[in-house]
């Protein structure tokens, strides 16, 4: 098939010498390169500056030309390319669909990344419920993006993305000390980034990953490749349950050292314990464990308003949110609502019965001008699930204070009717107060909901866990 790829435009750094030698090997062999005349673009020639990072991300799909030989290196990049680009890298589902944003139509072509990547929590709409998907990227909005996408920790401002992109040498500063986080960004300067934070080997600073993560091989052999796709090309291989340190993840993948390979290996490949017993494989009996997440309010029910957003969609947004999460999982998810409909309190709880839950989770924004967050279970002696019932809100709540930092207002007894109606463990989050403007500004924030779903989704693990359930293995789909 698509051979000679290791002399062809990987992560070489010997660049000059990998072209003298193809020059010379072709006309004397006369090997075929279908891997790159695959990938030919006309205006990108090898010497250009950002050769090597878009054939790099043409050979794994993740770019495409404007044109099959064309990439169009000096157009601006819009915002509807930029999530296609990393929607394909971190292989999310591009499949053509309804979006949430009312100017992204089912049928254009980045539809289902943008929906995929609103999922994630990788992009925001406008305060309009637009995407506005033909605008053009700024560095700044490209930083942002980034940092999302590769789950890096900033302080979810433009200056602190590009800080996260500056300290892993994947962007340099302007001239000036200035990030120029409102200039407009290329083609080949988008995929210049997203090389670099793809595959360290394209940074402009060295050493900048951490491999932390001991893993062991779970496959009789399990290939190392240059990118975070099959079609990448193998640089090595690792045999079953040998030791290998992964850096990161690029969606399913692994970015993993091993003897002197640094590469890309299937994460789904690798567990997280030296022995092969059940501890990196989750408990069989999780697949039975069906959650229900009930976001609170919804249609002709806004729930607590303040400084102009709705309780409903704030808390529809964070069930989705952690929805999402628990998709990665074998748990078996419900939601009372997945759409801004109104449900009643006895609806709600007659669904949990009748989807056979096991675990109950009402996700609300508390008011009345107060800050912090709380968890609520119901105490009632005759009930059989209230120990579990606080158990599962105190592991909640301690995820919640974690991630949020705002103020402990404890873990309570409600007399609410969804956990005090339900039969099962059932526990309602007051995520934070969206009258006061601090915890409103953080419920109003897609990263900061995200970090609830997340906190949401660690807590669930963490009371199944104290449950004697085997569910370390899905610690990782939080990272
Ligand atoms: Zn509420």
């Amino acid at each position: 098939m698509e051979k000679n790829k290791k002399g062809g435009r990987g992560v070489k750094k010997s660049s000059f010498l990998v072209l003298l030698s193809f020059l010379l090997v072709i006309p004397l062999l006369g090997v075929k390169n279908t891997a790159q005349a695959a990938t030919n673009f006309a205006d990108v020639p090898t010497s250009h500056r950002a050769a090597k990072e878009i054939y790099y991300l043409a050979e794994g799909d993740i770019a495409k030309g404007v044109s099959p030989s064309s990439f169009g290196p000096n157009k601006k990049v819009n915002r509807a390319e930029a999530v296609t680009f990393i929607g394909r890298a971190l292989q999310l589902n591009g499949t053509k669909r309804a979006t949430s944003f009312k100017d992204v139509d089912p049928g254009m072509f980045a539809s289902g990344y943008i929906q995929s990547a609103a999922q994630k929590g990788i992009l925001t709409g406008y305060s309009d419920g637009t995407y506005r998907p033909y605008k053009e990227v700024t560095r700044g909005e490209m930083a942002i993006m980034i940092s999302r996408a590769f789950g890096y920790s900033f302080n979810n401002t433009t200056s602190g993305a590009a800080n996260a992109l500056i300290s892993r040498g994947i962007a340099q500063g302007k001239g000036d000390g200035s990030f120029g986080a409102s200039d407009l960004i290329t083609r080949a300067d988008y995929a210049v980034f997203l090389a670099r934070a793809i595959n360290p080997k394209f940074r402009v600073v060295s050493n900048t990953v951490d491999f932390k993560n001991a893993r062991w091989v779970n496959v009789d052999s399990l290939n190392i490749r240059t990118g975070p796709k099959d079609s990448y090309a193998k640089i090595g291989a690792v045999k079953q349950n040998q030791q290998v340190l992964s850096a990161f993840k690029v969606g399913a993948w692994d970015y993993i050292k091993y003897g002197s390979f640094e590469g890309f290996v299937h994460g789904s490949y690798l567990r997280t314990t030296a022995e092969a017993t059940n501890a990196g494989n989750v408990d069989p009996r999780i697949a039975k464990q069906v959650i229900v997440l009930d976001p609170g309010h919804g249609g002709s029910d806004p729930g607590a308003t303040g400084f102009g957003i709705y309780e409903k969609n704030v808390v529809l947004d964070t069930g989705l949110k952690t929805r999402n999460l628990f998709s990665e999982t074998p748990f078996q998810i419900k939601m009372t609502r997945s759409t801004d409909t109104y449900i009643s309190l006895s609806g709600r709880v007659s669904y949990a019965k009748s989807v056979g839950a096991n675990t109950f989770i009402s996700i609300h924004a508390n008011a009345g001008g107060g800050t912090g967050s709380e968890t609520y279970y119901y105490s009632a002696y005759q009930n059989p699930n209230v120990a579990d019932s606080k158990l599962l809100a105190s592991k909640i709540q301690s995820r919640m204070l974690n991630a949020w930092k705002l103020a402990n207002r404890g873990v309570k007894n409600g007399n609410f009717h969804v956990i005090r109606e339900n039969t099962m463990p059932a526990v309602l989050v007051e995520l934070g107060f969206i009258d006061t403007k601090k915890d409103n500004d953080m419920l109003r924030s897609d990263y900061w909901r995200n970090a609830a779903a997340k906190a949401i989704y660690l807590g669930t693990l963490d009371y199944y866990k104290a449950k004697g359930y085997q569910v370390d293995a899905l610690y990782d789909v939080a990272k």
